[in-house]
Order: C-alpha cells, then sequence, then structure tokens
C-alpha cells in the first residue's frame, strides 16, 4: 500500500514527540507499506515566526513573509529524517519546491496547480521513505509559496491525489471529528465517519480538524481522509463521499462561529441592481460576505442584512460608507455582539422538519434568531454571542448526538 501520513504542529511539538512520529512511521513501513509523510512547523513554530516579523515591520514583503514561514516545516522534515534514519531506515527529507509542488502566485494563500511527482516516485522505487515539507510550493517565478495556515492538511490530500495512494491518514492532536466542540459540549461524540460536504461545512464554520481546501481537494479527487490521534492508536474519522456506517443520521454536527459581524443596511431603494452594487462593491474589496437577508419591501424600500467575519468588518464598513451616495440608503448598523450557530448534516435535503426542530430548541431556551439561512444539508442561525454556549447544547441534545443509538435518523 502506498500511504500519505500527516502530521500536525502538536504531533511534532518537541525532539521526543518526533522520535514517536518516527517509530510510527518506521512501523509501518516495516509492515511493508510505502510511506511519505507530510509535516507541519513544530508547535507554535509559525505563529512564533509571525511575532518575530512584528519586531522588524509592519508592512512585509510577501514573498519574504513566505520564505520565512516556510522555514518552520523545513527545520521538522530534517529532524524527523534524523530520527528515522537513527532507527535504521532509508529516508530522504524534501521541501515543497524539491517536490515539485506548482502554485498560482499568491502568497500566503496560493492554490497548488500541480505536483511533478517524477522525484517522489524515484525515492520510493528506492524504497526510501520520504519526508515532505507541508504548506509550501514554488511559483512560476521560483519564488516560494504558503498555503495559508493549517495548510499542510492540503499538501497531504494534493500529494495522495497525485500519487494515486491508498490511504491518506491526518494525525492530529484529537481522536478525529466530534459532534460538535468537546470543550463546549463534554458529551460530543467522535464520529465514525462523515461526508466530504459535512465535512467542509464544519471546517469552515469553526470546527477546525481540517484545512478547507484539503477537504475540497479530497472530494475532487475522491481521497478518502482518516482523522485520527497521533497520541494513539484508536480508529479517528473517516471523510468519504458517502458514509454508510451514519448515512441516516440527519444532523450530523452541531458547529458555531463567534467571529462573525452583522452588518444591516435601512431603507435601500427596491430597484433593480442595488443588492449587485452593494456585493460586487464588497467582493472588489475582497470582503467575503456569508449570510444575507433582504426584508420584504415596503413603501418602496427594503433592508438589506449580512455578515461578515469580523477581520473583515473594517473594509466591510467603508464599502458601504463609499457607496452610500451612489445607492441612497438611510443608514446603517453593525453588532458584533453575534454568533452563528448551524446543524449540520446530509441526511437533511430528505427529512422535512429539521429546521423546525431546531428552532424549537432554540425558542425553549428563550433564544431570539436574529437572521436564518438554509441550505441542502445546513440551516445558520444568528444569535446572540453570549447564548452560544446554551445554543449549541440545546441543539447537541434535541438531536440525540451524545448517544450512539439514538442519533441515527431522529426525525420523526
Ligand atoms: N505551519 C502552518 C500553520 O501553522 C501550516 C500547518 O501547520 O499546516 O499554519
Ligand atoms: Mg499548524
Amino acid at each position: 500500500m502506498l500511504v500519505v501520513q500527516k502530521y500536525g504542529g502538536s504531533s511534532v511539538a518537541n525532539p521526543k514527540r518526533i522520535r514517536r512520529v518516527a517509530q510510527r512511521v518506521v512501523e509501518m513501513h516495516r509492515q511493508g507499506h510505502q510511506i511519505i509523510v507530510v509535516v507541519s512547523a513544530m508547535g507554535d513554530t509559525t505563529d512564533k515566526l509571525i511575532e518575530l516579523v512584528k519586531e522588524i515591520t509592519t508592512n512585509p514583503s510577501e514573498r519574504e513573509m513566505d520564505r520565512l514561514l516556510s522555514t518552520g516545516e523545513q527545520v521538522t522534515i530534517a529532524l524527523l529524517a534524523m530520527a528515522i534514519n537513527s532507527i535504521g531506515e532509508d529516508v530522504i527529507s524534501l521541501t515543497g519546491p524539491q517536490v515539485g509542488i506548482k502554485t498560482d502566485s499568491i502568497h500566503s494563500k496560493a492554490r497548488i496547480i500541480d505536483i511533478d511527482t517524477g522525484r517522489l516516485q524515484q525515492e520510493i522505487n528506492d524504497d526510501k521513505i520520504i519526508v515532505v515539507a507541508g504548506f509550501q510550493g514554488i511559483n512560476e517565478e521560483n519564488d516560494i509559496t504558503t498555503l495559508g495556515r493549517g495548510g499542510s492538511d492540503t499538501t497531504a490530500v494534493a500529494i495522495a491525489a497525485s500519487m494515486n495512494a491508498d490511504l491518506c491518514e491526518i494525525f492530529t492532536d484529537v481522536d478525529g471529528v466530534y459532534t460538535t466542540d468537546p470543550r463546549m459540549v463534554p458529551e460530543a461524540r467522535k464520529l465514525d465517519a462523515i461526508t466530504y460536504d459535512e465535512m467542509l461545512e464544519l471546517a469552515h464554520l469553526g470546527a477546525v480538524v481540517l484545512h478547507p481546501r484539503a477537504v475540497e481537494c479530497a472530494k475532487l479527487y475522491n481521497i478518502p481522509i482518516h482523522v485520527r490521534s497521533s497520541f494513539n492508536h484508536n480508529l479517528g474519522t473517516i471523510v468519504k463521499e458517502v458514509t454508510d456506517l451514519e448515512k441516516d443520521m440527519v444532523v450530523a454536527g452541531i458547529a458555531y462561529d463567534l467571529n462573525v459581524t452583522k452588518i444591516g443596511i435601512f431603507d435601500v431603494p427596491d430597484e433593480p441592481g442595488i443588492a449587485h452594487k452593494i456585493f460586487s462593491s464588497l467582493a472588489e474589496k475582497n470582503v467575503n460576505v456569508d449570510m444575507i437577508i433582504q426584508s420584504a419591501m415596503r413603501n418602496q424600500v427594503n433592508s438589506i442584512s449580512f455578515t461578515v467575519s469580523q477581520t473583515d468588518l473594517r473594509h466591510a464598513l467603508n464599502v458601504v460608507e463609499n457607496i452610500k451616495d451612489d445607492i441612497g440608503y438611510k443608514g446603517y448598523t453593525h453588532d458584533q455582539d453575534v454568533a452563528k450557530v448551524s446543524i449540520v448534516g446530509a441526511g437533511m435535503v430528505s427529512n422535512p422538519g429539521v429546521a423546525a426542530m431546531m428552532f424549537e430548541a432554540l425558542a425553549l431556551e428563550n433564544i431570539n434568531l436574529e437572521m436564518i439561512s438554509t441550505s441542502d444539508i445546513k440551516v445558520s442561525c444568528i444569535i446572540k454571542k453570549e447564548l452560544a454556549d446554551i445554543a449549541v447544547k440545546a441543539l447537541h441534545k434535541k438531536f440525540n448526538l451524545g448517544d450512539e443509538n439514538d442519533s441515527v435518523c431522529c426525525c420523526s
């Protein structure tokens, strides 16, 4: 079997852990498998590098920033290769550029365009264990690029896809993907399996177990991912197309996001092209808009509200200010004191009444719903931030997610 394994920052945080990872990799290799290992930077190295920059300049060049951040992973590959070698196995470490991971030129969030598998294939044929630096590649100008925070997951999945691997394992410091954040809800249960789409929603909604791009890439090339702990040998969660184990589960997980701001624009003229003007102006400034609600028209005016991440708030408010004369609205407000809670489940589309169950659970807790949005596999509500904890607990209970036996299909 050709296996791609990825170990995250906490799994390689210190020399002892690196030696333990080396043991685990060698075990697998001695069972007769071919192995490519992708690693992150040790512990919080990447954060520390970013801190260093702040002491030098507030306006670093993007090229130099990527050059700097890519070094974290390069330290880990050398140390891990030494550890594997000292156990007596043949091993080689390779940086992203050495592997031939070609990306576009968008520094700090580059996308992988192609992987030249020649080198990987050659080392595998020589029966070497390969250790690859995650989170980086090289652009057309031969400059180093990085794939965005958490991007080593994407490196692993992309290599698995391009090498036609039999298995892609992502090792982390939790046992897998949970029904919700276990720090918030102690009854949260590890899922045996989850679909790509569900995982994407959960990844975007604050359950940061996997890099969203990695899930997109896995879905595109149909690579099952096994998310599991590097601290034990328990089975984790399989992320794949259709889950047989839990396919009847209407709601697979509850996500929440505290990094949300609601912006409302009042008395907007009810004319064609207005929404286009507002949202294309926001897009031009790279502001990511999530939920959008337009109220029913009264007296030829509407109100339009939408949410953006708190990080984008300043840009978003600038845009809204700037289009005032063009659009002719009366006023606007924003509220950072909100959270988004969502129920996610691939079974929702064929089960009526799931949204109503959600609203019932929240109503019983006396929680006001400020915005609602739905898709085939999720329902999200904006509520007061201080109620997020109560809401997540109530929803987890409502859909019986803590109880393995009851959690299968809970909608009557
Ligand atoms: N070291 C990078 C980060 O901390 C990439 C990764 O860990 O996947 O974001
Ligand atoms: Mg990391």
